[in-house]
């Protein structure tokens, strides 16, 4: 079994009517809900206001791979907190950042840029698949048009990654890196660009199809009980 925390700091879902109406137990909920339907995959939900922001040691040792959402709320994840799933994913925890996670705090900490990129509301996205071979690209469409989208655009503030599975075009002319691989220790590392909160992007066959693959490709192989500390002599 493959074990999947779905964290979601859960804020837009809650103050905005329309977003509720779209996702009414919240963007973990529906991710949730897609993967649960794999007999390989067990998952469990986590949340900003959770007890300890939803994060604990015993919680990410459990964690195969740790998928996380969030927007308005990135600063106040505990640096601990941020520590603590750095070094989990160090160890061989996989870790997929969808959409304005780029700019959480754990993505940054995991990549060390700045992570800034252009957007605009409002737009379409053609995803293309620039990687067919990758595992994550399994079975999936070499284009995937999302009626409505935020864009994200170039220059995305990103180190080299190892592939670029998929990237995207956007209505205005824009293109960006969408769905990018990179690993950091022994932990696998996916960052994926679509699901802005105000779009049904979740519940896209094809979105989920990428995301439960990343999932498989991104659970550990081989995991160390702790990450090894340095040793300054
Ligand atoms: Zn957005």
């Amino acid at each position: 079994m493959i074990k999947v925390t779905v964290w979601n700091e859960f804020v837009h879902e809650r103050e905005y009517e329309g977003i509720k109406r779209i996702y009414p137990n919240g963007i973990h909920g529906c991710i949730a809900d897609f993967l649960q339907k794999n007999e390989d995959i067990t998952v469990r939900c986590a949340t900003l206001d959770m007890p300890n922001q939803g994060i604990s040691d015993e919680i990410l040792a459990d964690t195969d791979v740790l998928i996380w959402w969030a927007h308005a709320r990135h600063e106040d994840i505990s640096d601990e907190n941020v520590r603590l799933i750095q070094n989990h994913v160090l160890s061989g925890m996989g870790f997929i950042g969808l959409h304005s996670a780029h700019f959480s705090k754990v993505m940054k900490a995991l990549l060390g840029t700045s992570m800034t990129l252009h957007w605009r509301h409002g737009d379409r996205e053609k995803l293309w698949c620039t990687a067919p071979y990758h595992p994550i690209a399994a079975g999936v469409e070499p284009c995937i048009e999302i009626p409505e989208e935020e864009m994200y655009g170039e220059f995305f503030d990103i180190p080299k990654p190892d592939d670029v599975v998929f990237t995207g075009w956007f209505g205005g002319g824009e293109v960006f890196r969408s769905g990018c691989t990179f690993t950091r220790g022994m932990g696998k590392i996916f960052y994926f660009q679509p699901g802005h909160e105000e779009y049904p992007i979740y519940y896209m066959p094809q979105i989920q199809r990428i995301i439960t693959n990343a999932v498989r490709w991104a659970k550990p192989e081989s995991r160390l009980d702790k990450f090894p500390e340095c040793s300054a002599d």
